[in-house]
Order: C-alpha cells, then sequence, then structure tokens
C-alpha cells in the first residue's frame, strides 16, 4: 500500500498531510462504500475541523450524507459506526506530535478496514475514479452530539462496575489533552472512582505533554500519583484508543507488564491470543503457563485485526490481544482497541491488590536493542542474507512473518529492518541481562561479518 501505513495515512499536515489529500480519500471512501450515509469524527488536534471538513466535502461530493461526530475517541467512533451500521473516516494522528493528522477507515460493522479493503480504496484514489453526485444529488451532514455520552454507557455496562465501586479506588488520570478529555475522567468518576487529573482540558497543542503515553513522557503523572496517594495512574494517547499504567509508588509500569496481567486474568486454556512479531518475553511466559497459543503478526495494529477476525472466523476464543505500548483489544467486547476499556480492565484487578503486586511477576525482564547502520543497498542485502542463514542455523523455533524472530524457549530475538531509518534493528529479550545482551550479540556479529566481508 502505498498511501496507507499499518494504521491508516499519517502525515504532517500541510507537509504531505493536506485537505485536498482528505478530499480525494473521502471521495474514494464514499465511491467504494456505496452506502446512504457515513461518519466522520476526529481528535482534538487543531486541524481536525479544517481536514474533518474536507473529508465530509468529499462524502457529500459523491452523494453520501454525513454524521459528523466532532471530538470524540477512536474506539468511541469506531463504536458509533458499528452500532448505526455506517462506514466512518476517523481523523486522527493517534499519539504523534500535534502538527501531524491522519486519516483511518472504518467499516460499516465498526471495524477498521483490512488490508484488502484500503487497497480497493487506495487504488481509486491514485486512478482518481470517483464517483459524482448530481446537484440536487449531493450529501447534507448533521451534527451528532451523543457519541461520547452513549460511548460512556456502553463501557459502563460492559465492565464490572460493582467490584471497582467497592474498592473505593482513587485513580490519577492523564488523557493528555487528546479525546480522552472528553469521555475518561467522566467514565472513571462514574465507575466510583475518586478521579484526580492532568492534562485533562482538551487542547490540540499538546502542551502539558507529547501525546505519545509513554515514560519520560509522564512525569507530571508519576508525581500526581504520588500526590494524590493514588491507586493507579492512568494515561492515554491523542485517540484515547491506549492506555498505560503507573502503580500505587507512582512508578511507570511497562506496557509489556499491563498486557501480561491482564492477559493472564482473561487467558485460559485452549484460548489463542494475538500480539505482533516484537512481542515480549512476558507474554509468550504467561501464554505457557495458562497453556494458551500465541499468534504472531507483523507489527501494526490492522494486523492484529485481520488475525483476530481469522482465528475468531475459525472458532478460536481470542478474548485478548494487543502490543506492549499500551493498545490492547478485548475482541469479545469490540474488536477495537479502547483505552477507557482497558483501563476498566485493569481497575477489575486493581480491586483485588495494588498494582505492584499485579505487575510484579512481569517485572523481571530484560531487553537489549543494537542497531546496525547502512548507506547503501547492497549493505542491507548483505545484512538480511546473513539474518537469513544465522536464522536457519540457530537453535531456536523461527518466524519470519516480519523480519526473523527466533524464539529459544527462555528468550527470543527478532532482527528487522527499521521501517523509517537506514537501520537494520536486533532485538533481544530475556530474564537476565547476560542472555539477551549475548543473545543479541551473536545476531549482530553475524550481521556485522557479512558488512565486513563486503568491503
Ligand atoms: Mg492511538
Amino acid at each position: 500500500m502505498k498511501l496507507f501505513g499499518s494504521s491508516g495515512a499519517r502525515g504532517v499536515v500541510g507537509d504531505g498531510l493536506t485537505p485536498e489529500f482528505v478530499l480525494r480519500i473521502a471521495k474514494a471512501a464514499g465511491t467504494v462504500w456505496e452506502t446512504d450515509r457515513a461518519v466522520v469524527a476526529r481528535d482534538t488536534r487543531t486541524t481536525g475541523e479544517m481536514l474533518t471538513n474536507a473529508a465530509t466535502s468529499g462524502l457529500e461530493s459523491v452523494g453520501t450524507d454525513v454524521d459528523r461526530l466532532g471530538p470524540t475517541p477512536t474506539p468511541s467512533a469506531v463504536r458509533y459506526a458499528g452500532e448505526n451500521e455506517r462506514p466512518a473516516i476517523v481523523i486522527t494522528a493517534s499519539h504523534n506530535p500535534p502538527e501531524y493528522n491522519g486519516v483511518k477507515l472504518v467499516g460499516a460493522d465498526g471495524i477498521e478496514l483490512s488490508v484488502a479493503d484500503l487497497e480497493v480504496i487506495e487504488s481509486h484514489v491514485l486512478d482518481e475514479r470517483f464517483g459524482t453526485a448530481a446537484w440536487d444529488e449531493v450529501g447534507e451532514s448533521r451534527r451528532v452530539d451523543a457519541a461520547n455520552r452513549e460511548y460512556v454507557s456502553d463501557l459502563l455496562a460492559a465492565v464490572d462496575r460493582e467490584a471497582i465501586d467497592a474498592a473505593d479506588l482513587t485513580v490519577a488520570l492523564d488523557p493528555g489533552h487528546g479525546a480522552g478529555t472528553l469521555t475518561s475522567p467522566e467514565f472513571f468518576r462514574r465507575l466510583g472512582c475518586d478521579v484526580v487529573t492532568v492534562n485533562a482540558n482538551a487542547d490540540g497543542h499538546f502542551p502539558g505533554r507529547d501525546s505519545e503515553p509513554v515514560e519520560e513522557n509522564l512525569r507530571d503523572l508519576t508525581s500526581l500519583v504520588r500526590a494524590a496517594d493514588a491507586d493507579v495512574g492512568i494515561a492515554h494517547d491523542g485517540d484515547a484508543d491506549r492506555a498505560v499504567f503507573v502503580d500505587e509508588r507512582g512508578e511507570f509500569v511497562a506496557g509489556e507488564a499491563s498486557l501480561a496481567a491482564l492477559a493472564a486474568a482473561a487467558l485460559e486454556p485452549g484460548d489463542t491470543t494475538v500480539a505482533a512479531v516484537n512481542v515480549s518475553q512476558r507474554l509468550v511466559d504467561v501464554c505457557e503457563d495458562v497453556g494458551a497459543d500465541l499468534e504472531l503478526t507483523p507489527i501494526g495494529a490492522t494486523n492484529l485485526i485481520t488475525r483476530i477476525r481469522e482465528l475468531t472466523a475459525d472458532g478460536e476464543r481470542v478474548p485478548i490481544a494487543g502490543e506492549g505500548n499500551g493498545g490492547i483489544f478485548f475482541p469479545e467486547y469490540r474488536l477495537v482497541r479502547d483505552g477507557a476499556y482497558v483501563g476498566a480492565k485493569f481497575l477489575e484487578l486493581v480491586a483485588e491488590r495494588p498494582v505492584s503486586e499485579l505487575i510484579e511477576p512481569y517485572t523481571d525482564y530484560e531487553n537489549v536493542r543494537v542497531n546496525l547502520s547502512y548507506d547503501e543497498e547492497r549493505e542491507l542485502d548483505a545484512m538480511l542474507d546473513a539474518a537469513a542463514g544465522f536464522a536457519e542455523s540457530a537453535d531456536a523455533e523461527l518466524n519470519t512473518i516480519d523480519g526473523y524472530r527466533l524464539d529459544y524457549g527462555d528468550a527470543w530475538v527478532l532482527v528487522r529492518p527499521s521501517g523509517t531509518e537506514p537501520k537494520v534493528r536486533v532485538y533481544a529479550e530475556a530474564r537476565d541481562e547476560d542472555r539477551a545482551a549475548e543473545l543479541a550479540e551473536r545476531a549482530a556479529s553475524a550481521l556485522r561479518n557479512a558488512l565486513a566481508d563486503l568491503d
């Protein structure tokens, strides 16, 4: 795919991502969908209104009526699309910096479009094959205010409200000025929690912190947890489809650890879970302990969704799936990453025991990463040939779905070219740092030798 990556089309607004581009995508989508009404929604970015106007105009021009939801979390827009059986265009750049925006497309079944469906729309954009409605058949738009309210009601009905309420939890919440500001404070309050917030006003400049909920961006939240003596901290990204956590001592919780804790609670013997090829050993160990299968996909949420759909169509139970960045699916609830829902599922566990205890089994893992730069394509080819040779001769289970992943039982190594930089990355993870470093170095030296042989 040229226009759509594994999480939609993204770019800096005015430089790559323009209203004209969004207009063309909307015209193509409206042409392919052949629906009488579609949905347009956005996060809180400053360029969101401009780009939703372009999307609305494009849909109307091919004769499609539009429900304009305004700012709302991506999972809320997806819910609205599914419940009303309308496809949707969501204008969001998720966790990217404020100058970015993007386009995500959702089907009338309330599921992000598959790669195959995106390719059809992409071909219409590239060939400029658009429908045109006559002057008296263009679409009309209407504003819909109910989406955020209905989203919160749905969430409240879907989680164990009584158990969370009874635990009298104090929640420190950092929605990062994104779309979660509009729904998560109310949601966690209505779950019976005392909620204290930071960065909780909708503001597309993201003045308080960068949008990505990683440790270095969450210092205000960790301070707030300590100051308010909270039981847990919860942070979202800009479109609130991710949730990451801080423990009751104010320590950041690695996303791999919270995913492992949630998976240990959700999985039963015989279940299957789906994760990307850079999945942590923590989830591998949980699956081994439970007796569940682990299916790996290429990196990117679209790939996970495609695989989850295939597995459930085959009758497999997939109660949880996701990545270590806080983007987690509970497919039996909805096939979307939902930061508020993930937050509440975590609170169900926190109602039983403190966060630090909950994640304790998953804290003792070490990650090592080695980057190997290259200047010319032949150097990349040589390194990938070497990676293939190394992988085939290694005493480990090999997965080549996205790079070379070697599972050693107690540890793993992944060799994968970066998607954005001229580098090949070698990742390793084990319970022991020496073990992780040794495995990473073994793979990296095979690649370095191949480079040396070129000269
Ligand atoms: Mg996101």
